[in-house]
């Protein structure tokens, strides 16, 4: 039996998982890290903290399985960028997290040329936003003391957080990307999947600082750790690693993620969809030399939205009791909820609406607004599957994962609204798992038809509900009056 070594490098945490070639969890460990705030929309992490947090946790899996580690896949959030000086590997400032927003101002700068927005989203699919990399590489270039010319003198290198990892946990020092981190940058072409001269020079960004971008089932370099050494075989961005944990290798088929937001992505196989919804197109994965698209979207609140039922209404303590305190018809008298906490993300992208009630009653109850909760996060979900449609997209499959899928009765509704059947995996932790796949793809330990073999689903099967669907208009209308 072989063994892979499953890294996920999260925002808030690092988790390493031993899995066994049949996808068995042999240990796992995690552990948690400090973001730092600095300033308003500053949002900052040390390098070394998330570094050390990565050893940590694999010492401690590799101890707890006892096992020889065959090869290791690495997952990460993405867009978090790193610059560190290449003779020392000393970051020359803290690693600015993806949420941060300080490049603001510079976007929307760039922004007033409508042509260069517009060349951007060609070359990239991505939308001109501080969310992506190049910016913030962009603002460390012009903030940190020396920084540019040390650039220009190749002193520095770049890094998303795979990249970061991949060079300082390699024997080699290797300075690696895979094709789907780098998508995210806003640097790289994404029909020829290089770094594109043009959005270089847009960003003022020297060459010489990025890394090599490589398929995702590469050999990044080897790892010497508790008295072990293994390669890495395989890289791929937290989100595209979900999608691959799930399966999802055909057209159309589509995850969904419902942690705290909900993010979505659905595979287009060799096709760059444009869209029309401003959906983002970005790489799926890159086996060797074949390339998979993807589009993705995201909703900001989902169990956020479960969250203030409990901490703000106080309508129960624990989330799981909220299952208990959905109508079992599906039924929310009327009451219909918007939940525009932070704005609405996909297909809309406004960040000025804020979230609303309607259609309260005097007998409208504490059920009926748990369930209209349940109802919007539905919707929303309907709304992104109709917006792919218009760009000629159809979900043929879809799967689910994110702490809000242990909610039976939530799939349950789910599946009615969307009339589509869902399948949640048995083992919910289907980011850890795409690296664990890909790496076993990338060591030959397995092909990729053995990869689509391993996995055991839920199944949730539709049931007709015309209620819902009517439901549905209603709910679209109330937003049209907001938006
Ligand atoms: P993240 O990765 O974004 O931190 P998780 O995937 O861990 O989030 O999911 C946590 C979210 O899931 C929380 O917002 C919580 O409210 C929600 N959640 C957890 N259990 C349930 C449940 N049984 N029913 C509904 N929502 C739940």
């Amino acid at each position: 039996m072989k063994h892979i070594l499953s890294i996920d490098q999260g925002t808030t945490s690092s988790r390493a998982i031993v899995f066994d070639e049949n996808q068995n969890i042999i240990s796992e460990s995690q552990k948690e890290y400090q973001l730092q705030y600095p300033q308003d929309g500053w949002v900052e992490a040390r390098p070394d903290e998330i570094l050390s947090s990565v050893k940590e946790t694999v010492n401690t899996a590799l101890k707890k399985s006892g096992v020889e580690i065959n090869a290791c896949g690495i997952t990460n959030q993405r867009e978090t960028v790193v610059v560190w000086r290449r003779s020392s590997g000393e970051p020359i400032y803290p690693a600015i997290i993806w949420q941060d927003r300080r490049t603001s101002d510079l976007c929307n700068e760039l922004k007033n040329d409508q042509n260069l927005e517009k060349e951007i989203r060609r070359k990239t699919g991505l939308l001109l936003d501080p969310y992506f990399s190049a910016s913030k590489i962009k603002w460390i270039l012009d903030n940190v003391k020396n920084a540019r010319e040390m650039a220009k003198n190749g002193e520095l290198c770049f890094g998303t957080i795979e990249t970061f990892l991949v060079w300082n946990l390699t024997d080699e020092k290797n300075h690696k990307t895979d094709a789907t981190n780098a998508s995210r940058t806003m640097l790289m072409n994404l029909e020829t999947l290089e770094w594109d001269d043009y959005l270089l020079d847009i960003f003022d960004i020297p060459k010489n600082i990025l890394p090599e971008i490589c398929s995702c089932d590469d050999t990044f370099g080897s790892i010497s750790i508790s008295n072990q050494k293994f390669p890495i075989t395989g890289v791929i961005g937290d989100q595209q690693s979900a999608l691959f944990g799930q399966n999802c290798f055909e057209f159309g088929e589509m995850k969904s993620t419902y942690g705290t937001g909900c993010f979505l992505m659905v595979n287009t196989k060799e096709k760059i969809y444009r869209s029309k919804a401003r959906l983002l197109s970005t790489v799926g994965s890159k086996l060797g030399n074949k390339t998979s698209y993807a589009l993705e979207g995201s909703i900001f609140s989902a169990g956020t939205s479960i969250q203030w039922l409990r901490d703000e209404m106080r309508f129960f303590d624990d989330s799981v009791e909220s299952e208990d305190l959905i109508n079992d018809n599906f039924d929310s008298n009327g009451v219909c909820f918007i939940p525009a906490f932070t704005g609405l993300g996909a297909p809309h992208w406004n960040s000025e609406i804020r979230g609303s009630i309607h259609g309260l009653q005097r007998d409208t109850s504490r059920i009926d607004l748990i369930t209209s909760v349940f109802k919007a996060i539905s919707f929303q979900t309907l709304e992104i599957l109709e917006a792919l449609k218009l760009d000629g997209v159809s979900v043929s499959s879809l799967k689910v994962d994110g702490g809000m899928v242990k909610n039976k009765k939530f799939l349950q509704l789910l599946s009615n609204t969307l009339s589509a059947d869902i399948k949640k995996p048995v083992q919910i932790e289907s980011t850890a798992v795409g690296a664990f796949k890909i790496a076993l793809l990338g060591s030959g330990i397995k092909n990729i038809n053995e990869i689509k073999e391993i996995g055991l689903y839920d199944e949730f099967k539709s049931q007709e509900s015309s209620q819902l669907n009517n439901d549905y208009q209603i709910w679209k209308g109330y937003l049209k009056k907001n938006l």
